[in-house]
């Protein structure tokens, strides 16, 4: 299933997980900020210069590199995959769409570690619906003014600049939408609200607001009013991110129901032992098997530049709600002990709870998946 070089890398980013992100994982989750120095330390190792779909030809890692490195970096600290996830859409975005003068001013620091990026879609109205948006982005001399508000951005606060999506033609049309990249300290741009929300405690996440924030003109991403086909490639690859990130998260709390249950208990017994334990950690190792099987091919197919949507929001559908399981099984096997606030296991079964939600819904990958089943062309698919 792995290629030497792919086990190689497994290696070395399983093995930086142990050393530097695991130990302190606990210490971090109790402070709630965003972990910078962690973060530079993804962009010396390389582990920023990811690339999906051969699209950016120039990046060190492949999807399936990547999704190792992702799903690696998830069982130490899951927060910094979910953080890694924007930024490294918004960069590999900017990198193929953004002027000349944005991708020399930021490109270099996104890839060492020095800049993080969030990725400023969802409104109040509804996430589900990726085109109901209102924020404006008005012509203003060479440039533009954004006037709006975005809810649950991750990095919100820690991120030196955001890809903001609005509203950017008076036509009516939903799909009159424009990215552009609004710089942390632009004028009129307010990063301080953040929500805090059940588990993710180092990725900051909330509300991005823009009055009259001026954008300059070097900041359009794509073509003005067409942004739609940019948002789909970037909400698919988002999704196969949050399936690595279950399958890490999974794999952690497997590792912990594993470890805590093998120990010796009362009357020299170990919970292990008993089958009503051993099994459901089988169940576990069976599922989470599956899970990454799945991951690395859908991956595989998307370095073949395949079709992919319907297979990325089954992997996103079935790798997210089968981590939530994990983590609650893996719980349940520690007795009370697995509820205690700031032990690994529970911090698994928190931060696992934003998957059936975050980058399209667990229903929302059920209608992309019954929209291909009955309105498609099958003929390709099968
Ligand atoms: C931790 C976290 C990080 C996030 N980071 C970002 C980010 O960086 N940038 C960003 O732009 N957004 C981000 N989001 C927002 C995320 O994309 C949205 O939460 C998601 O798209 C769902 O939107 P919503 O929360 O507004 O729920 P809603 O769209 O209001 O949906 C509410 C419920 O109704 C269901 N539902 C909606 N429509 C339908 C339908 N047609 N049929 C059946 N059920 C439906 C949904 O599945 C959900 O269960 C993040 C969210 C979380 C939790």
């Amino acid at each position: 299933m792995l290629k030497e070089k792919e086990k190689i890398l497994r290696r070395e980013v399983r093995e930086f997980a142990d050393r530097e992100l695991l130990p302190q994982a606990i210490e971090l989750e109790s402070n709630r900020q965003f972990p910078k120095a962690l973060f530079s330390r993804l962009g010396e190792l390389g582990y920023l210069d990811l690339s999906y779909f051969n699209r950016r030809e120039t990046a060190l890692h492949n999807t399936k590199e990547s999704m190792i490195i992702l799903e690696e970096i998830a069982r130490g600290l899951p927060s910094m995959t979910l953080s890694m996830s924007p930024h490294v859409q918004c960069m590999n975005l900017i990198a193929l769409y953004g002027t000349d003068s944005l991708k020399k001013k930021i490109i270099p620091a996104c890839l060492n570690g020095s800049l993080l990026l969030g990725f400023a879609l969802s409104e109040a109205g509804g996430g589900s619906d990726a085109l109901g948006i209102d924020t404006i982005a008005r012509r203003d001399g060479d440039g533009w003014v954004l006037n709006g508000e975005k809810c649950w951005v991750t990095n919100l606060g820690a991120a030196g600049g955001y890809v903001v999506a609005a509203r950017s033609a008076n036509s009516g049309r939903s799909r009159d939408v424009s990215l552009y990249y609004v710089d942390a300290a632009a004028p009129g741009l307010d990063t301080n609200g953040r929500i805090m929300i059940t588990g993710m405690n180092n990725s900051p996440v909330g509300t991005l607001k823009m009055q009259n924030c001026q954008v300059s003109s070097e900041c359009l991403i794509g073509k003005e009013n067409d942004a739609y086909p940019l948002i789909k490639v970037l909400l698919n690859e988002g999704r196969l991110d949050m399936a690595a990130l279950a399958v890490g998260i999974a794999q952690g709390a497997m590792e912990c129901a594993v470890q805590y249950t093998s120990r010796a208990g009362r009357y020299g017994h170990t919970l292990s032992s008993y089958q009503g334990i051993s099994f459901p950690v089988a169940k576990m190792y069976e599922k989470i098997f599956v899970a990454r099987s799945s991951l690395y091919h859908v991956a595989e197919m998307c370095d073949a530049q395949e079709k992919v949507t319907m297979e990325v929001a089954a992997l996103k559908l079935f790798t997210s709600e089968m981590c939530c399981e994990v983590c609650k099984n893996a719980m349940q096997v520690h007795g009370a002990r697995g509820m205690q606030q700031y032990s690994d296991v529970e911090r698994y079964f928190r931060d696992a709870q934003m998957l059936t939600i975050g980058e399209g819904s667990s229903e929302v990958c059920q209608i992309v998946i019954s929209g291909k089943l009955y309105h498609a062309n099958l003929g390709e698919q099968y």
